[in-house]
């Protein structure tokens, strides 16, 4: 699925980039062709101009009046030497044909425009028609026109000039579209990345839900079916079974609202959602709450924290949570006797809050695993806690949506130090 999506945002990129490239490839060559076709205007221009020049000047020496019958024969026509000349005409101010060189005109001129590019059939020039540029000069003498020069010149040097710079061109769009497609590729599969993470989490939550599911389902399922089974069963044993299907519907309402909280809370916080919140006053009140006084009866719970306030930028009650879940491990996982601390300090620009145990401790093997949801170090000492392997995920999925970090030290038999460091 993934890669279908890829080939085809990589297939659009291209199209739309390839249409760019096209583009502006036609343009350019568009103008090299009208640039290369101007500078060969510019020397028929000049040419015919020299050419002119020549006939005016003969004119003026030979003849007082307006009648070039007697200029040089047209093999004589001043043409400069080493001429490319395909043809040169000389009409007279009526457009009839005087003298010529190379090809005769057909037809008496008439109204030509100064520049045009004509075909010259087959077998005239060679086997294959030639495409010629021609000029029509009007030359004057005395201010009244004596006649029309017309010279053409072949268009072959700029049609192989042009052919010679379609095909690097066209060598060039191919190589740009390769590369193109090259960075489609990768653009696309950056693209895809935070679709494919998104789907992979979604997919993971959907199989550890129903798999963290399907236990406490078949606890309650049993129980009623024994329940119908036994339908006589005495008041006692049925107080029973009703009592355990009441516990497991209660875990399965913990586990349900833990994972949509994480399913929900992914990403970081909008700066809307945090507001300025002195820790010392939430620690101080976390360590006064039933719950916590509750789990942590056996258990020394001492909190450390500055005398003057520490304000950070936090979602109160996320950030309570996750302090609640580290305080609850701890005493979940430390001994009758043992000892709690429960700091809170400055470092640079952080406040950074610590809940250090006297507890079991976790094995170095499963430090970096302990974070992931339904991760329990012990799934049988878990269970007896009550544990469902998802409090370290909710809790770190909390400090990261405040751009904070939680991490770990823990030393087996000795004790843990989860470590909550926020931005000031
Ligand atoms: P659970 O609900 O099972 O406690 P958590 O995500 O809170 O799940 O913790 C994951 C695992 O990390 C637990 O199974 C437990 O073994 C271990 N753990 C967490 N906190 C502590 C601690 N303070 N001391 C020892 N082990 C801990």
């Amino acid at each position: 699925m993934f890669n279908r999506s890829r080939r085809n945002l990589t297939g659009w990129f291209m199209l739309s980039m390839g249409s760019i490239l096209l583009t502006f490839a036609g343009i350019s060559y568009y103008l090299t062709a009208i640039e290369r076709l101007r500078t060969l205007d510019y020397l028929l221009y000049k040419k015919a101009q020299v050419v002119a020049a020549t006939i005016q000047y003969e004119h003026r020496n030979e003849r007082s009046q307006l009648d070039l019958s007697n200029v040089p024969y047209l093999g004589n026509l001043p043409l400069p030497p080493n001429s490319d000349t395909v043809y040169a005409r000389w009409y007279n101010a009526q457009g009839q044909l005087q003298q010529f060189f190379g090809v005769a005109a057909i037809e008496p001129l008439k109204d030509a425009p100064e520049f045009q590019t004509l075909t010259i059939g087959a077998g005239i020039l060679s086997n294959q028609p030639v495409l010629v540029r021609q000029i029509t000069l009007p030359v004057q003498y005395q201010k009244q026109r004596v006649g029309y020069l017309q010279i053409a010149v072949p268009l072959t040097q700029v049609e192989s000039e042009l052919q010679h710079s379609l095909l690097v061109t066209l060598i060039c769009i191919l190589i740009t579209l390769g590369i193109i497609a090259g960075a489609g590729w990768a653009l696309s599969g950056l693209a895809m990345q935070p679709i494919q993470a998104a789907y992979d989490h979604l997919q993971r939550f959907t199989a550890d839900a129903s798999h963290e599911l399907r236990t406490p389902l078949a606890a309650i399922l049993s129980n009623a079916q024994v329940g119908l089974l036994a339908p006589h069963d005495a008041g006692e044993r049925k107080h029973q079974r009703l009592e355990k299907i009441a516990e497991v519907a209660k875990s399965m309402t913990t586990l349900i609202s833990s994972l949509l909280f994480l399913a929900r809370c992914s990403g970081q916080l909008a700066a809307e959602a945090l507001q300025p919140v002195d820790l010392v006053n939430t620690l101080r009140e976390l360590v006064n709450e039933p719950t916590i006084k509750t789990v942590a009866q056996s258990i020394t719970l001492n909190l450390e924290v500055p005398e003057q306030a520490v304000i950070v930028n936090v979602d109160r009650e996320l950030l309570q949570q996750a302090i609640t879940n580290l305080v609850t491990n701890a005493c979940k996982y430390t001994p009758a006797g043992g000892r709690i601390d429960l700091r809170l300090f400055t470092h640079f620009r952080q406040a950074v809050i610590q809940v250090e145990d006297t507890g079991i401790g976790i094995p170095e093997s499963d430090l970096p695993y302990i974070f992931e949801r339904f991760y329990r170090v012990n799934a049988s000492r878990s269970r007896e806690t009550g544990g469902l392997g998802l409090g370290l995920a909710i809790a770190q999925q909390i400090i990261a949506a405040h751009r904070g970090t939680l991490t770990v030290q823990s030393q087996v038999g000795k004790g843990s130090i989860f470590q909550i460091t926020l931005p000031r």
